[in-house]
């Protein structure tokens, strides 16, 4: 007998009154019955999204509809901005590359935020430049960004402020409609407590209206196609079905605690996170660290992957290596969607048991202790 315990930044766990829900049998989608879980699932959405925009949602892992809000805003020889600060910035510019798009890239190193000065300068050196893309929670390295103030930036203008929140959406605050973000990208497996399948685009009236000149081919990731249907309640082709059934109670769920307790409950176990490694004698990788994933540096003399490893097969316990160049530099432990303060402590619990077998010199129970002390009440 082997008790598994996930805590990557996806997938995450999943609540078994989600679970049980995805096992009933399945509906025949285009149905009324279908119909009257689809209009929950958006109106849900919207109140995690914080947006009354449309959502749409594709059956796909979250890098399509990446691809959806590149092929439906922009044409070949299109310039687009993009922030790289790790993995995920680099997708989004991999995918332009692949459609023929000039990126205009504002690079900055693994682990900071982009500050909003060079991100005005890059713009308005570069106005016509059709859409900005960048990450809520860069994930590879755990860093959150400021997008607020980007979006401050971009309000002003008629690029488009395209923000991949795959990881942050539920973890980092984002005010889609107060702070004037166009599309707002995520998927199902992070902080929505759903298995991987599931893509979604909030998307604006500015977005939509930009979308009317792009020339791009398309034809599954077709948005126009998506809110036609939408319109109707409907959708273009055939829905991951029993994941939207899933997905409705995980929204239940979410409503239930509310958006404001659920960022809390966020900031709560990654303050307990960040604090009992470092209690432990580690750094934290990220200057700027999101309240999805902790990315941890691996200290000289442990063989991080081995750490992962033996974590993952010796004891159970799944956590996040380093992704690239990062490989066995980093560790990154998970804090999002259905976690609470027992699961930070077995965290750090096993953090605690897999660095003493590797023979990293420290107190144990020394992160244990903090993290108990930050999360016993509430
Ligand atoms: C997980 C993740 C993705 C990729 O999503 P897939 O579902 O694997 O396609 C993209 N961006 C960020 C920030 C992520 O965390």
């Amino acid at each position: 007998m082997r008790k598994k315990y996930l805590m990557t930044p996806g997938p995450t766990p999943i609540p078994p009154e989600v679970l049980l829900e995805m096992a009933k049998p399945i509906l025949h989608h285009r149905t009324p019955q279908y119909q009257a879980i689809f209009k929950e699932v958006n109106e849900g959405l919207k109140y995690v999204f914080q947006t009354s925009n449309d959502i749409v949602t594709l059956a796909s892992s979250g890098t399509g509809a990446m691809e959806a809000s590149i092929v439906n805003l922009l044409s070949k020889g299109d310039k687009a901005i993009v922030i790289r600060g790790g993995k995920f910035g680099e997708r989004f510019a991999e995918i332009c590359s692949a459609y023929g798009v000039e990126v205009i890239p504002i690079d900055i190193p693994e682990g900071n935020a982009p500050q909003a000065p060079i991100v005005r300068d890059t713009l308005a050196k570069n106005p016509k430049a059709k859409a900005l893309y960048v990450n809520l929670c860069e994930t590879s390295s755990g860093s959150v960004y400021d997008i607020k103030s980007i979006a401050e930036i971009t309000k002003k203008t008629s690029t488009v402020l395209v923000v991949d929140a795959i990881s942050g959406l539920g973890a980092d605050d984002i005010q889609t409609d107060n702070w004037g973000v166009d599309i707002v990208v995520s998927g199902s497996q992070k902080g929505l407590m759903m298995p991987p399948g599931l893509a979604f685009l909030a998307i604006s009236q500015k977005a939509w209206k930009a979308m009317e000149s792009s020339t791009l081919p398309k034809y599954y990731f077709d948005l126009k196609k998506a809110k036609k249907a939408l319109d109707k309640t409907d959708t273009p082709f055939t829905p991951a079905v029993s994941l939207v059934i899933g997905l409705r109670e995980a929204l239940r769920m979410i409503k239930e605690e509310t958006a404001e307790k659920m960022f809390a409950r966020h900031k709560k176990l990654a303050d307990a996170t960040r604090e009992s490694v470092k209690a432990l004698g580690l750094e934290l990788f990220s200057k700027s660290p999101s309240n999805a994933v902790t990315a941890v540096k691996v200290p000289a003399g442990i063989d991080g992957e081995k750490l992962v490893k033996n974590l993952r097969d010796v004891h159970g316990v799944t956590i996040a290596g380093g992704q690239d160049e990062l490989k066995g530099k980093i560790f990154r432990v998970a804090h999002l969607g259905f976690m609470e303060k027992f699961d930070v402590i077995t965290a750090i619990s096993a953090i605690e048991i897999g660095l003493k077998e590797l023979g990293y010199k420290f107190e144990l129970g020394s992160g244990v202790k903090v993290a108990e002390k930050m999360l016993a009440e509430g």
